[in-house]
């Protein structure tokens, strides 16, 4: 079958909640795709901040491999030394006392509002916490994890949703504070907004949440599902602002391309849930988390830190020439390898023709281009990037 058959194929069977572009990717090696017809493509969205490691590593493959002919699934009625090794790297890497694996990032931050809301229950004897969530923030699709989501759009059709959750400006203390009240049982925040456009948080404002939830017994949840894992230069974003959360959520890098997530939290938040508060048939199997166990392997032995820290300046450096070249990109924002740049039109024909030049190069939001390539990116990589992105701006 030829790729449009396939493409024609894909939208008789498949729900209709994406406008997916004409490829069919169907093999990747390093930081390079190829479609069904061979055509090979720079990646520049690695599966949507996911691929760190780039495609095909060998170790991590065979790690999976093997244990497929092991055992793929046991149930959490059980222990698996996969699932254990991972959650004491994953503690380890995020200095979070206790994991609960999930199977995604919208299941994690399901898990990181019920156990907020647990905590509440217990010191207060009584159900009701509210939560405070940001504007423009994401926190994924499922009825909780969509009901502290910032953007009226993914809401609307769908409520009732979640009660309890209300909405404060992001990097605006004042405003989080005249939304807290006796009933606030956490605060929910990404310290780089991802979808809502690759805004970073400010320093001032992590460290007044921080503040605040130590002065009133509540619980900061740092959604770092998209600029954890090594993307910001550091393990967790919140270690380069030195603002430490209580619950942190993980997902999309952590396994590189096996589906998994994680909430962690620090043993005090951690300890108000007891056997039966929470559950999951496959979250932390033995195949995910051999994934996830491998990745901070990787991460380690090929200094995926060090990586990061040396070629994101150049990547920043080169998108501001960008910014100062063409009068209709007005911003460069982000922080490491992720990076948004903001133009004052919308994007779309831009990533169409970068894609027919052999690039993949994916949007936040309607006027911003987002890059966050896979972490073993080049500054060689960096520049043939920047070579197609330009021809496609002239
Ligand atoms: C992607 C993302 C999610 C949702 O993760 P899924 O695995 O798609 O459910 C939640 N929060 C942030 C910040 C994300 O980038």
């Amino acid at each position: 079958m030829l790729m449009e058959d396939y493409i024609d194929k894909a939208e008789k069977v498949l729900m209709h909640t994406y406008s997916r572009y004409k490829i069919l990717l169907d093999k990747g090696e390093g930081v390079y795709l190829y479609d069904m017809n061979g055509k090979k493509y720079l990646d520049f969205a690695a599966g949507i901040a996911v691929f760190a490691l780039g495609y095909g590593n060998k170790e991590y493959n065979n790690a999976l491999k093997s244990q497929i002919d092991k055992l793929l699934h046991t149930s959490n009625y059980y222990y698996n030394v996969p699932a254990i090794e991972a959650a004491a790297k994953l503690s380890k890497a995020s200095g979070m006392d206790r994991i609960f694996f999930t199977n995604s990032g919208t299941e994690a931050m399901e898990g990181a509002v019920k156990l907020a809301r647990k905590y509440f229950y217990k010191n207060k004897n009584f159900a009701g916490g509210e939560i405070i969530s940001m504007n423009h923030s994401f926190h994924g699709r499922t009825m909780g994890a969509l009901s502290v989501t910032g953007n009226v759009k993914y809401r609307e059709p769908f409520e009732p949703l979640v009660g309890g959750a209300v909405f404060a400006e992001f990097n605006n203390l004042d405003s989080v504070k005249e939304k807290v009240n006796e009933n606030t049982c956490a605060i929910i925040v990404e310290p780089i907004q991802g979808e809502g456009g690759l805004y970073p948080a400010d320093s001032k404002f992590l460290i007044g949440l921080r503040k605040l939830c130590d002065e009133k017994d509540i619980v900061l949840i740092f959604d770092e599902i998209q600029c954890g894992m090594g993307r910001t230069g550091t393990m967790f974003a919140y270690q380069g602002y030195g603002v430490k959360p209580d619950i942190i959520t993980t997902a999309k890098a952590l396994g590189c391309g096996v589906p998994v997530g994680a909430f962690a939290a620090v043993e005090s938040i951690a300890g108000a849930f007891e056997p039966g508060d929470h559950g999951t048939t496959y979250g932390g199997n033995p195949f995910a988390t051999t994934g996830v166990s491998k990745v901070f392997d990787l991460f380690q032995s090929e200094n995926i830190l060090d990586h990061v820290n040396e070629v994101s300046g150049y990547l920043e450096e080169k998108l501001e020439e960008l910014v100062n070249k063409y009068d209709f990109i007005l911003e460069r924002r982000g922080k490491g390898l992720m990076q948004g740049l903001e133009f004052n039109k919308p994007v779309k024909d831009t990533i169409l023709a970068a894609m027919d030049k052999g690039l993949i190069i994916i949007n936040a939001g309607v006027n911003i281009l987002r890059f966050v390539p896979p972490l073993i990116i080049t500054k060689e990589n960096i520049d043939e990037m920047i070579h197609i992105l330009e021809s496609c701006l002239k």
